[in-house]
């Protein structure tokens, strides 16, 4: 869903979403890492000269796994979106548009070609509201049973890291030897 500069009149660009609408289902399942299971928001943008000041509300509950007990929760981000877009045009910027970004830069993007893809827009907001661990106590998680204990510090009923196997694998004997 790519909007193109010049379509931003000077009155603006506005967009709703719900869970149908694809393009906007399919970057919160990206961004959220998981299956959606609400979708509601809403961008707004406006250009001054050539950056693009886009803001907006949004809504997204999807799937994952407690990342301390492995149990099913819905993790939900809601509120508003604020981000500063601005073209693409320094030499050094490399054509994906990545870089390292500094903290003062975390809500600037770029935009290229002079366009601004909504998928993305969508994704880097919801990236940057993220927790960084998803776990049970989290009061944007919702368990689907009851919630784990916060100082549990083993995850019951698991067996070791599947990336052991690989490892365990390459050493012989180390499956008998314990
Ligand atoms: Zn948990």
């Amino acid at each position: 869903m790519k909007v193109t500069a010049q379509e931003i009149s000077e009155r603006g660009f506005s967009i709703s979403f719900e869970i149908a609408t694809p393009w906007a289902r399919s970057a919160a399942a990206t961004a959220m890492e998981g299956a959606v299971s609400a979708l509601r928001g809403e961008i707004n943008i406006r250009r001054y000269q050539s950056d693009l000041a886009v803001t907006g509300e949004v809504m997204v509950a999807a799937s994952r796994t407690c990342d301390r007990c492995g149990g099913d929760v819905t993790l939900t981000i809601d509120g508003p979106l604020e981000l500063t877009y601005v073209p693409n045009l320094r030499g050094e910027i490399s054509p994906g548009g990545t870089r390292e970004l500094v903290s003062s830069e975390l809500d600037l993007g770029l935009y290229k070609e002079g366009s601004l893809d909504l998928s993305l827009v969508l994704q880097e907001h919801l990236a940057l509201q993220l927790p960084w661990r998803v776990t049970c106590d989290l009061p944007n998680v919702s368990p689907s049973g009851e919630a784990c204990d916060p100082n549990l510090l083993k995850p019951p009923e698991r067996g070791p890291d599947p990336r052991w196997a690989a490892l365990a694998a390459l050493v012989p004997d180390a499956s008998e030897e314990n």
